[in-house]
């Protein structure tokens, strides 16, 4: 089975599970997007208004940003996969419960495994904290760590979420620096003896 098969078998699996706990209120699932081959994940922290209705993460006015950062640091949306923390509409926009985070977090570790990114990119301090518990997204933001994740080694680089530098200007300029670095250092993370990105057009919501 391809990846692209696999995660659209996991998506069918997720959207039938009535154990989910943010399901009931939910307008659409918000599984995720992008290119199936990537390897760099983008993890969010859960839908909002806009990507309720639609069914796909990042369409609103951080979504906007995101797609400029992302050109920041050299590639488009569509080159990378996107999603979240937990896939369905928390009510008001209110920030994921811990109970929440758990539940969904059988089928993000499933969508890591399949997409095997090399590298994960995590928008804010929910997604952050799967990887790096315990810290501060303001002193750790932009940098790079290696993390042994199911037996293979990942680098995570905490990001600001975009929602954050839509309400900050400071935030913003720091986002918008973290995503030129990264400009700099994607080649040797992705691939350390090619500056070729591996990018194929398969792409799943
Ligand atoms: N914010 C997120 O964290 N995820 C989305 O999909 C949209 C906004």
């Amino acid at each position: 089975m391809t990846k692209f098969e696999e995660l659209h078998k996991l998506k069918e699996r997720m959207d039938a599970d009535d154990s989910l706990p943010l399901k009931k209120g939910a307008t659409k699932l918000v599984f995720g997007v992008g290119n199936t081959e990537t390897k760099i994940l983008l993890i969010g922290e859960g839908p909002g208004y806009y990507e309720d209705q639609s069914g796909e993460p990042f369409v609103g006015q951080a979504g906007k940003l995101l797609d400029k950062l992302l050109i920041l640091a050299g590639f488009e949306r569509k080159k990378v996969f996107i999603t979240n923390v937990v896939h369905h509409r928390p009510p008001d926009n209110r920030d994921p419960e811990p109970s929440e985070i758990e539940a969904y977090g059988k089928y993000l570790d499933k969508i890591i495994e399949i997409i095997d990114p090399k590298l994960i990119l995590t928008l804010g301090r929910f997604s952050m904290a799967k990887f790096l518990p315990n810290i501060f997204i303001s002193s750790v933001h932009g940098k790079k760590y290696e993390k042994l994740w199911n037996g293979k080694m990942i680098t995570i680089i905490p990001m600001y979420h975009p929602a954050a530098s839509l309400r900050n200007g400071s935030v913003l300029k720091s986002e918008q620096d973290d995503f030129i670095r990264l400009k700099e250092i994607l080649p040797e993370i992705l691939n350390p003896k090619s500056v070729k990105v591996e990018v194929e057009q398969e792409s799943l919501i």
